[in-house]
């Protein structure tokens, strides 16, 4: 998986492990954990999916790219809108996994590692990418297919 990705889907505010070892080991673990495997190896992709894991294959470069191609996978297969899925939320630690919890006005702490996040100037940055992952999402015909479904 790729460390980069790791922390903005952490971001996200979804649970991410990030995997720098072996990759029978990360295969058994997927599999006993049941996570969606998030790769840019074929191999690696391929074996995954000969094992009946949930794998998407990912470009090497451009996180944006990644995670609309995350986005698109999340609308196919959970029916998760890539709106709803791209949008932050301060539950996570980006750097550990650690769980967030608020300790002022936002303002958050990891109890994991210690670390705190505040909203600053980062954020627009932030927002920025994750506003042009979506576009990216939103570009592909799937996704207008499956929104379709979905309008209230
Ligand atoms: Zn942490």
């Amino acid at each position: 998986m790729h460390g980069k990705l790791a922390r903005w889907l952490r971001i996200l505010g979804y649970d991410t492990v990030y995997w720098s070892s072996d990759d029978e080991g990360l295969l058994d673990f997927a599999s006993r954990t049941g996570r969606v495997l998030l790769t840019s190896d074929v191999e690696l992709h391929r074996a995954a999916l000969k094992r009946n894991l949930r794998s998407v294959l990912l470009p090497l470069e451009g996180v944006e790219v990644q995670l609309a191609r995350v986005a698109l996978y999340v609308s196919a297969h959970e029916g998760i809108d890539p709106r709803s899925f791209l949008e932050p939320e301060a539950t996570r630690c980006s750097l550990c996994n650690g769980e967030l919890v608020p300790k002022a006005e936002n303002l958050w702490e990891c109890v994991a590692c210690g670390q705190r996040y505040w909203e600053g100037s980062h954020w627009r940055r932030i927002e920025s990418t994750l506003r042009r992952a979506l576009e990216l999402a939103l570009s592909s015909g799937r996704v207008a297919v499956a929104d379709s479904g979905n309008e209230r």
